[in-house]
């Protein structure tokens, strides 16, 4: 689709219209005019009443409009564009209805378990295929030339991460004629041109307009010297023990040192990057989830969309750079109605980025409560670790470049260094 034939669409689609109120505060499913074996899905996935993007989204969406969705991680977004698309299907069985396009492979699996959840009854079937266009310009016979519809979550994600060119191919190939969905927490003005490039007509249907954290979240900031982050970390998951937690970092490297410097002191820390291959990236989201390891590391490649139920608590142990991606982090807590707590470590270098974050979130947090003494009473015990972790770290390295490939940053791998490293498993409440 060439942006001059959609330029003169700039004007009608600058004034994106809001959503009638459908209904006055509606209490089922069936009030938003979903069909009933769908309303029984619902039910039995434990959901009873539809949540605020899904009242404001389901209705418009039943009437055939294109939509964009501006909700809050956790939200509720996929059953929102997930439930018209599978009552469109009920009437027009077809193979090939819907493409989804998410910018992460977890957040496809993620999203896909909810279509087949809420699709079981009507043998709903799903893929997660991985580079699109790839099979589109490779597999012969495969075309999306029946597309129905077109969903992109996340979508200001998938143009920051330079898939603008892989989203134009896709534009070309699907029929003109279909519903548009594209859901973001964040809207970009980069998203902006894509609503331009791909919707007819859109309704905005946003929960909060502003860049909001939910209520239940309680934020707290630490203000530290650089060179004491590790201590204060293993300070506060002492204090903290017993939750559940997610540790963001900056970087891949860091993401790793800090999972083994952490599980050599004897936290059941594990790692989620982009250096992993993406069965390990699974492996570890899955452990997780299922509650055999209490703390995940994770680079920004897990703070968005991911649904992870029981974290209790967000640290971003580096700053995120990007203000936006403060908001995804700490969206990882507080979800579906829960208390959560996020702790954020500033240190002398990222005081600037700290303001612009209280500045887009229009608050002034609180400084988290800490025991200065106790935290220095650590010091000795984590540069131990930290040395340890350190040598592990380039033992994967050089271990990695001999073997040059697939990873060995997994899970296994530190288990093994662990072992090498004098079967360093300490008591959690050691200190
Ligand atoms: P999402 O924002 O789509 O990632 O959804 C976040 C979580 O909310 C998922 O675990 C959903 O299963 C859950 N969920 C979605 N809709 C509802 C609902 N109406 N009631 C209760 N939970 C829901």
């Amino acid at each position: 689709m060439a942006a001059g034939e959609e330029g003169g669409r700039a004007a009608e689609l600058a004034a994106v219209e809001e959503p009638e109120v459908a209904v006055e505060d509606p209490r089922s499913f069936k009030d938003l005019g979903v069909t009933d074996v769908l309303c029984e899905a619902c039910d039995q996935l434990g959901w009873k009443t539809p949540t605020k993007i899904q009242v404001e989204a389901i209705p418009v969406a039943l009437q055939g409009r294109d939509i964009i969705g501006l909700a809050e991680t956790g939200s509720g977004k996929t059953g929102a564009f997930a439930l018209p698309i599978l009552q469109a299907l009920l009437d027009t069985p077809q193979r090939l209805f819907a493409l989804v396009l998410t910018p992460t492979r977890e957040l496809a699996f993620q999203i896909s378990e909810q279509f087949e959840a809420l699709g079981s009854s009507i043998g709903v079937h799903t893929t997660t295929p991985g580079r699109l266009v790839d099979h589109l310009e490779n597999t012969k016979g495969f075309n999306l030339r029946a597309l129905k519809f077109l969903v992109m979550d996340e979508a200001d994600r998938i143009l920051n991460m330079d898939f603008e060119t892989e989203v134009d191919k896709i534009l070309k190939v699907i029929p003109r004629d279909r519903k548009t969905f594209l859901f973001s927490a964040t809207m970009t003005k980069k998203v902006q041109k894509l609503q331009r490039a791909a919707l007819k007509n859109p309704v905005k249907c946003a929960v909060s307009s502003k860049y909001q954290t939910v209520e239940k979240l309680q934020q707290y900031y630490i203000f530290i010297p650089s060179k004491f982050k590790d201590s204060y970390l293993v300070y506060i998951l002492n204090e903290l023990a017993g939750n559940s937690f997610m540790i963001f970092c900056s970087t891949c490297n860091n993401t790793q040192r800090t999972a083994l410097l952490l599980r050599n002191l004897g936290f059941t820390a594990i790692p989620l990057h982009g250096q992993m291959s993406q069965n390990k990236r699974l492996g570890s989201l899955n452990k997780f989830k299922a509650k055999a390891r209490s703390i995940l590391l994770a680079t920004d490649v897990a703070s968005r969309g991911l649904d992870i139920p029981h974290v209790d608590v967000v640290i971003n142990f580096d700053i995120p750079t990007h203000s936006k991606d403060y908001i995804h982090r700490v969206g990882r807590t507080a979800r579906a109605g829960r208390s959560g707590k996020s702790i954020t470590f500033v240190t002398q270098y990222d005081v600037e980025l700290f303001q612009r974050i209280e500045h887009l979130i229009g608050k002034k947090l609180p400084a988290f409560p800490m025991q200065e003494e106790e935290v220095m009473m650590l010091t000795e015990r984590v540069a131990e670790a930290q040395r340890f972790a350190r040598m592990e770290l380039r033992e994967q390295g050089e271990k990695k470049r001999s073997r040059n490939g697939d990873d060995d940053d997994t899970e296994e791998a530190i288990g093994v260094r662990n072992k090498v490293a004098g079967g360093k498993k300490k008591k959690r409440k050691a200190f």
